[in-house]
């Protein structure tokens, strides 16, 4: 339970956002970091700084790197170096590495596979949606085949939007030493 507010009560401020609270040791870790005791803001309502969550989210990268799939270059396929740069073909993969690096030793170890993420929208969430404020069993009202009905129009008509999007997961990754071999990329050859 929530113990609400009353107005005779002794409220303590963060000394930092000024922010009131009834509890005193929560008001003075208010505008702390939990991991390193180093003052933070509020953005995303994060107990960490933006210091300790910039590690916390390497350390995941990390592991997930660690965990990612080896496979062998494919020029056909999408590659992304997760920090939001995308490669869409050979050529993009080629600059991305030639422009982007002096030297061989500070080329990134791998790049990652990335997929495209489809457009689908779902007959069944749609109605759900749409009956929200209805009766609870409106949604029976709905035979199985018009529901399949909506479906293959949805399909449809994803698929005339000219949607596209690639995702950032880092579930298989290539080794660059071979993509600049394969591709020819003399500078670090
Ligand atoms: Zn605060
Ligand atoms: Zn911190």
């Amino acid at each position: 339970m929530v113990n609400p507010i009353r107005k005779d009560m002794t409220l303590y401020e963060c000394s930092n956002c000024k922010r009131k609270f009834a509890d005193k040791s929560v008001a003075s870790n208010c505008c702390v970091c939990g991991i390193c005791g180093e003052p933070k803001d509020h953005k995303h309502s994060n107990v960490e700084c933006q210091a300790c969550l910039d590690k916390k989210y390497q350390e995941r990268d990390r592991k997930f790197v660690e965990k990612a799939t080896l496979v062998k270059y494919d020029s056909k396929l999408v590659y992304h170096n997760n920090d939001d740069q995308w490669m869409f073909d050979g050529d993009g993969v080629y600059y991305y590495l030639a422009d982007n690096y002096d030297l061989k030793e500070d080329l990134p170890e791998y790049l990652y596979v990335s997929e495209e993420i489809p457009f689908v929208l779902c007959a069944e969430s749609v109605i759900e949606n749409a009956l929200d404020e209805h009766h609870e069993d409106a949604g029976d009202c709905i035979s199985k085949k018009e529901y399949k009905r909506l479906q293959d129009f949805l399909n449809q008509w994803a698929k005339d939007q000219s949607i596209l999007s690639w995702d950032g997961y880092l579930d298989k990754k290539v080794l660059v030493s071979e993509v600049v071999e394969v591709l020819d990329i003399k500078k670090f050859l």
